[in-house]
């Protein structure tokens, strides 16, 4: 059975005692109610404070109820009420980082998904470990500066939004260098980004077939990074530091994308050897992931980055995408989520996509 998508008539209101959808209200929270009360779930939106106001102006994807907390770490305290509202958890990036990804992984409620893979992302060395050892392209690792050949990146551990990453057009341009914290040097590599939006389905077994389950890409989008983009980065860098700015990566907004036809099969060669590898490492990924490169102009799909739950790049697609239409109509990450838990009750394998 592939995509067990609900027909209009089909979504009555699940049954007593099933799972409330919660998540932060911020990120792709909108799209997250949104699918879920499609799918007739109640879904809880957690905020520190004030509920936000702007949910006012979305009333379909406003959550049935809010849970206030002081600050988002206090969510820890909030245990107990998330467990009374049967709260099934659904991470996502601002979820994960205001609480800490250990911290998030501790909470005992059920969590969409393997919360192993949090621990995975969130460290750079196990995150290529896993990548590279999956036979997945990345961009080439610098040990020192003097090794470097070519235009390079540094990027900082945990630097939020790539905040303080130094572009270096050649090694030259690293003369001197003297890191500001932890950080690795890469290959800048030149060639267009793009993030492609995968859904793994432990379940699923129809379709495109990876482990026991099934790969769906349900889109892909491209940020808008603020103050460095789109293009001439490299002579961008320059500009801005002769007038006295800072080149941050600081993601403001997303815009939709496709790519080639011709080169999906890369794609989806790289998203299934991610998801094999992972179920070898760490039992395996559930649902959204999101793999982030660049495609070269020889074509080849470098990987700098892999997000293991929604990213915000699937606000744009709502209502579904050039890809996700051609699977099942009206189909957003959201609410792909939301099928996945519905079919996951009936068939009794909660066990598979809840940790
Ligand atoms: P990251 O923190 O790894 O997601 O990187 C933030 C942003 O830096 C990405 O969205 C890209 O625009 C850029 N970037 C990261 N790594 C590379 C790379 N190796 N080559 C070119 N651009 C990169």
């Amino acid at each position: 059975m592939g995509i067990p998508l609900s027909t209009e008539e089909r979504v009555a209101p699940v049954a007593a005692g099933s799972p409330t959808i919660t998540t932060v209200c911020s990120h792709s929270s909108l799209q997250i109610f949104h699918g879920a009360r499609a799918e007739g779930y109640r879904t809880l939106g957690i905020c520190a404070g004030t509920p936000p106001r702007y949910y006012e102006a979305f009333p379909l994807a406003r959550p049935d109820e809010f849970l206030s907390v002081p600050t988002l770490p206090d969510i820890v305290g909030a245990v107990p009420r998330l467990k009374a509202a049967t709260a099934v958890l659904v991470p996502h990036g601002s979820f994960v980082e205001y609480l800490g990804p250990e911290r998030f992984a501790s909470l005992d409620v059920p969590v969409f998904g393997n919360r192993a893979v949090l621990g995975w992302e969130s460290d750079r060395e196990k995150e290529r470990m896993w990548l590279e050892s999956a036979g997945v392209p990345m961009p080439r690792r610098y040990a020192t500066p003097a090794d470097v050949e070519g235009p390079a990146i540094v990027k900082y551990y945990g630097a939020k939004g790539g905040k303080g990453f130094f572009l270096a057009k050649n090694r030259e341009a690293l003369d001197g260098f003297q890191p500001t914290g932890p950080h690795v040097i890469q290959e800048y590599v030149l060639g267009t980004r793009y993030y492609c939006h995968f859904f793994y389905s432990p379940l699923s077994t129809e379709g495109y077939r990876v482990g026991n389950g099934s790969l769906e890409l349900l889109g892909m989008d491209r940020r808008d990074e603020a103050n460095i983009d789109e293009l001439y980065k490299l002579g961008a860098q320059e500009e801005l530091l002769r007038a006295g700015i800072r080149p941050t990566f600081v993601v403001t907004g997303n815009v939709p994308v496709v790519l080639r036809e011709s080169l999906l099969p890369q794609v989806f060669d790289v998203g299934a050897r991610i998801v094999e590898r992972s179920i070898e490492l760490f039992g395996g990924m559930v649902g959204p992931f999101c793999v982030e490169g660049i495609m070269t102009e020889e074509l080849v799909f470098k990987v700098f980055e892999i997000s293991t739950r929604i990213v915000a790049g699937t606000n744009v697609y709502v209502h579904g995408s050039p890809y996700s239409d051609l699977a099942a109509p009206d189909l957003s990450m959201g609410r792909r989520i939301a099928l996945e838990l519905k079919r996951a009750r009936t068939e009794g394998r909660l066990r598979e996509i809840l940790s």
